[in-house]
């Protein structure tokens, strides 16, 4: 397959072996290929007592990979960082997501392209913006920085 640009989204909420969720975000973006923009790393201090700390951050890849294929790259890494299933309340030394493919729209049993829920996630959107303002969502039709600005936009009641 020709090459072709992905973003990928980076969360991490729970130590692994490089460190806190920082570290282990920074040791994903430098186990992909292909990176040619990377945001910076968001972090934020816990909240509450139960509430763990968490950092994500978003870059763009090129790879000949299909989509499926990459999704499987992504599945490998998670696992060699250690996450396992099932882990309480969704903690997870990292998580890696495809939000965007350039090839457009792709949707198969358990991988759909962009990705469902990203349009509302500001903790994918503002790095997100820093690296692909442009890019257009395929099934909205609006830019990233759109995205973002209506996310962020306060919404009139009733
Ligand atoms: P969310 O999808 O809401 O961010 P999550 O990342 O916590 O949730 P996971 O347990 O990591 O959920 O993934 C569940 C499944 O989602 C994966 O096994 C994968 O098959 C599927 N999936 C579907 N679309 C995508 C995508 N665009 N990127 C990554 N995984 C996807
Ligand atoms: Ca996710
Ligand atoms: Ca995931």
């Amino acid at each position: 397959m020709q090459s072709s640009t992905y973003a990928i989204a980076l969360g991490s909420n729970r130590r692994g072996r490089h460190g806190g969720p920082v570290a282990e975000v920074r040791a994903a973006i430098a186990a992909l290929d292909g990176v040619v923009a990377t945001s910076p790393i968001i972090g934020s201090a816990p909240l509450g007592p139960s509430i763990r700390r968490f950092a994500n951050a978003a870059v763009l890849l090129e790879s000949a990979l299909t989509p499926p294929q990459m999704l499987a790259r992504l599945k490998a890494i998670e696992r060699s960082f250690g996450r396992r299933r099932g882990a309480r309340w969704g903690a997870r030394v990292i998580d890696l997501d495809i939000v965007l493919w350039s090839g457009g729209m792709w949707s198969t049993a358990g991988l759909t392209v962009p990705h469902i829920a990203f349009r509302e996630r500001g903790f994918v959107l503002d790095p997100l913006r820093t690296i692909a303002p442009d890019w257009r969502d395929p099934v909205a039709g609006r830019t990233v920085r759109q995205l973002h600005a209506r996310l962020n936009k306060p919404q009139p009641l009733g």
